[in-house]
């Protein structure tokens, strides 16, 4: 056995040192430096967002996103039952309720037309998340908020550079986020960024991320914030990362075209899809899922896979079966079959923008034999 191979390394392989040296060596390391807005701005041009704003992470962008459409109490929001719990906390935490919808068995981003049939008089929002690379269908969803009169919230956390028909993910709800976690293909170590269109919401966004200082007379307040801020340290760092973010997506893509022919045909393995009709994977993890019929679970097969010195990691667990959730009282008898499945059968193998040739071909290695000796 070689190295453990780990599920993600990032790659700083740019200008984030240098950029680093000159906050250091001018002194602005707070969120006031020049950097941020920087960041700010590149990936608003990016993303084609009249505004941006950079925050702390992703979950503080989601909380952000929900207070500034101003979702509370009797509001219900939809969102898919696979994704993380940042998704389901920010609804709850703002008093609003979260109705779960089951995934597209396929792409396993919420299936659009479980939103329809989700609406009541009291929906007031959808929480579109794109998973593991693909994309929601974002035509029909954005078709059914405009008649419905609902605010989108695009989750594009891990779809830095992805495009939906052509259209960047990020540029696609009325506010959508993003999170630059270091298993993200844009990365600050820790941070996040919300982007809309809407003059009135980013400033609002803006007030909420700073505690909501406001003019006249600082430390008078009229609301309640956060400090959601992002540090100069941070963005100087995620410019130097946006740098490259063509470069980090051809090097995913290339990455997920390696382990589709490094795992072709083997028997009890489903394979993430290389493409829809409107979007092409980005792949940001290489996720496989075990049919049926291989008599071990994900959760064995992992662990398989680490005593042969691979790292991996679950897929999501549904959030209509989270305990915290459970416990509130939330999704009493809510079902979503697809979800449940990817919980107990998906995994994803070591995908790290950093991961060598040989690596991928030792990871895809053990996999193959984890599963010849099922
Ligand atoms: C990573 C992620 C988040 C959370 O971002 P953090 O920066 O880790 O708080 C939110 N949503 C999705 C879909 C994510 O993948």
């Amino acid at each position: 056995m070689g190295e453990f191979i780990p599920v993600n390394e990032p790659l700083l392989g740019g200008n984030e040192g240098r950029y680093l040296a000159q906050c250091v060596d001018t002194g602005w390391v707070s969120s006031e430096g020049p950097f941020v807005e920087r960041f700010e701005a590149g990936f608003a041009a990016r993303t084609g967002r009249a505004h941006a704003v950079a925050v702390a992470n992703g979950t503080a962008a989601l909380e952000l996103a929900v207070a500034a459409l101003g979702l509370g109490p009797g509001d219900e929001v939809i969102l898919p039952s696979f994704t993380i719990i940042s998704c389901a906390a920010a609804v709850v935490r703002a008093g609003a309720v979260p109705v779960v919808v089951d995934s597209d068995p396929r792409t396993w981003c919420m299936d659009v037309g479980a939103v329809r049939a989700a609406l009541t008089p009291r929906t007031r929002a959808v929480m579109a998340v794109h998973i593991y690379g693909l994309p929601v269908d974002m035509d029909p969803l954005l078709e059914l908020a405009e008649a419905h009169g609902l605010a989108v919230i695009e989750d594009a956390a891990e779809a830095h550079g992805l495009t939906y028909k052509g259209r960047p993910c990020g540029g696609l709800g009325t506010v959508s986020v993003l999170s630059f976690y270091p298993n993200k293909l844009v990365t600050t170590g820790e941070g996040g960024m919300v982007l809309t269109g809407d003059a009135t919401l980013a400033a609002r966004v803006r007030s909420l991320a700073n505690l909501c200082f406001e003019p006249p007379r600082r430390f008078v307040h009229h609301a309640l914030g956060w400090n959601y801020r992002m540090s100069n340290l941070q963005a100087a760092v995620g410019l130097a990362q946006l740098e490259r973010l063509d470069e980090a997506v051809a090097r995913k893509r290339a990455m997920g075209r390696r382990y589709t022919e490094l795992l072709d045909g083997v028997p009890g393995l489903t394979l993430p899809l290389a493409a829809t009709e409107h979007a092409e994977n980005i792949y940001w993890v290489y996720g496989v899922v075990l049919d049926e019929a291989v008599p071990l679970d994900a959760e064995e097969a992992m662990r398989r896979l680490g005593a042969l010195g691979v790292g991996t990691r679950p897929f999501f667990w549904p959030m209509h079966e989270q305990p915290v959730l459970r416990d509130m009282g939330l999704f009493a008898g809510v079902r979503c079959p697809v979800a449940e499945r990817l919980a107990r059968r998906g995994f994803y193998i070591p995908g790290g923008l950093a991961l060598t040739p040989a690596q991928q071909e030792r990871a895809a290695a053990a996999l193959r034999e984890v599963l010849a000796h099922a």
